[in-house]
C-alpha cells in the first residue's frame, strides 16, 4: 500500500479545500486528488502512483502539516475498465473533466437556476486573460457575474498561445544548456530530447493553470457558462439557442483568430497556424515560416533550438519590425548565427505542393520571383478580431475603420450604451496583459469609478532566444512623434550576471526626452529580457527621469544593473562602460 504524504515546508500549514475523489476511486499516476490551501497559493496534491484509493485520511477544511498521509493507494489492483478507457484520453482531457467550476450547457439548464432569474449585474462573453480577469474584478467589486466560454477558461493566451509557447521555450533552453554544458564545467554524455514529452509537460502547465482558473472562478461566485454565447441584444446573450442571460451591462471578450494570406495554397494540408504549431506530434526536417513578426520568430527560434531547419519569409525589410531597429538587426544576427534562415523584403505570394509531399513558398524579393522549399509551412502573418456570435450590423454596433475590429474609447464602453468591448477583438493593442488591463478599466467604470486606458507604458516581451522587451516609444518611433531625444545604453557583455548565466549577448538603450530627462521608452535584448521591463515600465507610467533611476540602488550581481548602467549613460556616466 502506497502512502500520498503531504509535501510542504516543515513549517508550513494548509487546509483541505477540495476533494477531486472518493475512496474506491481509481487515480491515474499525477492526477489531482486534492486541492490545498496554504498562505502563499492553492495547490493541487496529484497521485504520485496510479491505482485505486484505498482510503482518504482527511475531510475538506482539515489543518494538515507536512507529511501528513493524505491517502492510501493500492497499486496493485487492476485497473477498472473505465480507467483503461481513460487511458486512450488525453492528458488535457483528464484534467479538464476533473475541474471544478465549470458548467455544461446541460448542467446549466437542468439545473433550474437561469429559469428562476438569469440576470446579471455583469455578463462577460469569453474568458480569455481579458474576459477572466474583468470577471474576477467584478466579483471583487461586488457584481454579479456570468462568464460565457465556449471553450476553457484562458482563452488563447493560455491554451494556444502565451503559456504554450513559452513552455517550450523553455524546453528549447534546457535542451541547449544540457548541449553547452562543457562551457560550464560539466560532462554530459548522450543528450537527446523526447518531443512527445516536451508536449506532454506543456500541456500540464497549462492544464496547471487552467485549473486554477477554475479554481478562481469559483472561489469568486462566479457562474461559469460553458457553451457559445450569441449577443442578441446589448443587455443579452443566448447560450446555444437555449439560456438566456440578461445583464445591465455586458463585457465582449470574444478575442482574435490567426490570419492567413489570401493566395493560392494556403489551404494544403501542409500549411498550419499557430495553433497547430503547438500540437504538432513530430518536428518537421525543414520549416518555412512566413512572417517575421513576433509569433514567426518565436516558433523560428523554438523550432531550430531543436534541430528543424527554419526559414523566415518576411514582406517588410526587418523582422520584429514593431522593435527598435538596432533590436530588429540584433535579432536577425543572432538568428542567422544560431541557423536561422532569415529573407526580408519577401512579399509571398504562392504556396505549391511537390511530388515528395513538400511544400514550395514562392517569394518576390527585388522584382525576382524565388522559393524555398519544406515540408511544413507556418504561416504567422498577423491574427484578426474575432466577433463569434456578434452580429454587429444587426445589433448596430460600430467597428473600426475596415471592420477591423470593434470601436472603443478609452474607457472600453463601444457605440451601444452599457455595452463594453475589451481585448483582441477592439484591435487595439493585441497583448494579453492589456487585454486584462482593459477588463479591469472596463469593470471600474461599469462600477461607477471612472478611468481610462493610458497606453505611453505598455510592455511587450518577446521570447526569442535571447528574449526581447520593449516598453514606451523606441528611439526611431520617439523623433518621428517630434521628441528631442537622448539615449543611455549598456552591453550585457559588461554586467557580472549575465556572464556568469553564460550569456553576454545584447543591450539596452532608454530614450528620454531631452528636456525633462524623463524616461520615454526602453528596447532591450539580453538575458531576462523580458522581466527587466517591469521596473522600465513602471518609470515611465510614473514618468521618472533617468536620474532618478540612476539614483536608486539596484541589487548587485543582477541583470537588472544594465537598467541602472543604461540610466547613468543617458548623461554620459555610465561606470563599467565607455562609449
Ligand atoms: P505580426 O503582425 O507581429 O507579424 C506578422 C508579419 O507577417 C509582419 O511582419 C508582416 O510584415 C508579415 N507578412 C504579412 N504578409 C506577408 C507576406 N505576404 N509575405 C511575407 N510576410 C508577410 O503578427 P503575428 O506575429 O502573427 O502576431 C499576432 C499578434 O499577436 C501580434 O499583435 C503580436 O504582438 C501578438 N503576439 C504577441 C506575443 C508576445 O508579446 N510575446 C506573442 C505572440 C503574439
Amino acid at each position: 500500500m502506497h502512502e500520498l504524504k503531504l509535501k510542504l515546508d516543515s513549517s508550513d500549514k494548509a487546509k483541505i479545500f477540495k476533494m477531486h475523489k472518493k475512496e474506491g476511486d481509481s487515480v491515474k499516476k499525477d492526477e489531482a486528488i486534492f486541492e490545498i490551501e496554504t498562505d502563499k497559493n492553492n495547490i493541487q496534491i496529484s497521485a504520485d502512483i496510479g491505482g485505486i484509493i484505498e482510503s482518504i485520511n482527511v475531510n475538506e477544511g482539515d489543518e494538515v502539516q507536512a507529511d501528513t498521509v493524505l491517502a492510501l493507494i493500492n497499486e496493485e489492483k487492476e485497473a477498472s475498465s473505465d480507467e483503461k478507457d481513460s487511458e486512450n484520453k488525453t492528458e488535457e482531457e483528464m484534467v479538464y473533466k476533473e475541474e471544478p467550476g465549470s458548467k455544461t450547457v446541460e448542467e446549466v439548464k437542468t439545473s433550474g437556476k437561469i429559469n428562476e432569474g438569469g440576470k446579471f449585474d455583469i455578463a462577460i462573453l469569453g474568458a480569455g486573460p481579458g474576459g477572466y480577469v474583468a470577471a474576477i474584478k467584478a466579483a471583487q467589486l461586488g457584481a454579479k457575474v456570468a462568464l460565457v466560454e465556449k471553450d476553457k477558461p484562458g482563452g488563447t493566451c493560455l491554451n494556444r498561445g502565451c503559456i504554450p509557447t513559452k513552455a517550450l521555450v523553455r524546453s528549447a533552453e534546457v535542451y541547449r544548456i544540457l548541449n553547452g554544458a562543457e562551457q560550464y564545467g560539466c560532462s554530459i554524455d548522450g543528450i537527446s530530447f523526447d518531443w512527445k514529452k516536451i508536449q506532454k509537460r506543456k500541456d500540464r502547465v497549462v492544464n496547471k493553470l487552467v485549473g486554477g482558473i477554475y479554481h478562481l472562478l469559483d472561489s469568486d461566485n462566479i457562474e461559469l457558462f460553458n457553451g457559445k454565447g450569441t449577443l442578441v441584444s446589448p443587455d443579452t446573450i443566448e447560450i446555444e439557442d437555449n439560456i438566456t442571460l440578461n445583464a445591465d451591462n455586458i463585457i465582449i471578450a470574444t478575442g482574435s483568430e490567426s490570419a492567413s494570406l489570401p493566395i493560392e495554397g494556403a489551404d494544403l494540408p501542409g500549411v498550419i497556424d499557430s495553433r497547430m504549431a503547438l500540437e504538432l506530434k513530430e518536428l518537421p526536417e525543414k520549416m518555412v515560416i512566413i512572417g517575421g513578426g513576433v509569433i514567426g520568430l518565436e516558433f523560428a527560434f523554438i523550432f531550430a533550438a531543436f534541430g528543424v531547419e527554419v526559414t523566415v519569409v518576411e514582406y517588410l525589410d526587418c523582422v520584429v519590425n514593431i522593435c527598435d531597429t538596432e533590436i530588429c538587426q540584433e535579432i536577425t544576427r543572432i538568428g542567422r548565427e544560431k541557423g536561422i534562415r532569415i529573407i526580408t523584403g519577401a512579399r509571398v505570394n504562392k504556396i505549391s505542393r511537390g511530388m515528395d509531399d513538400s511544400y514550395s513558398v514562392s517569394f518576390e524579393k527585388n522584382g525576382n520571383e524565388e522559393f524555398v522549399s519544406a515540408d511544413q509551412i507556418l504561416m504567422a502573418v498577423g491574427r484578426k478580431p474575432l466577433l463569434t456570435g456578434i452580429d454587429a450590423d444587426k445589433l448596430g454596433l460600430e467597428l473600426n475603420e475596415r471592420g477591423q475590429g470593434i470601436k472603443v474609447n478609452e474607457k472600453m464602453e463601444t457605440s451601444m450604451p452599457g455595452l463594453y468591448a475589451i481585448g483582441d477583438v477592439t484591435n487595439k493593442i493585441q497583448l494579453a496583459h492589456v487585454a486584462s488591463h482593459q477588463g479591469i478599466v472596463a469593470v471600474k467604470n461599469i462600477m461607477g469609478e471612472e478611468c481610462e486606458m493610458d497606453y505611453n507604458a505598455v510592455p511587450s516581451a518577446i521570447f526569442t532566444d535571447p528574449e526581447i522587451g520593449e516598453v514606451g516609444i523606441c528611439e526611431e518611433q520617439a523623433k518621428k512623434d517630434g521628441f528631442e531625444v537622448n539615449t543611455g545604453r549598456f552591453p550585457f557583455a559588461a554586467n557580472g550576471k549575465a556572464l556568469t548565466v553564460g550569456s553576454g549577448e545584447g543591450f539596452i538603450k532608454i530614450v528620454t526626452e531631452k528636456e525633462t530627462n524623463r524616461i520615454i521608452g526602453a528596447s532591450i535584448i539580453g538575458v531576462h529580457a523580458t522581466d527587466l521591463l517591469a521596473e522600465l515600465t513602471l518609470a515611465i507610467k510614473n514618468k521618472l527621469s533617468a536620474e532618478e533611476v540612476a539614483e536608486t540602488i539596484h541589487a548587485h550581481p543582477t541583470t537588472a544593473e544594465v537598467i541602472h548602467e543604461a540610466a547613468l549613460d543617458v548623461g554620459g556616466r555610465a561606470l563599467h562602460y565607455k562609449r
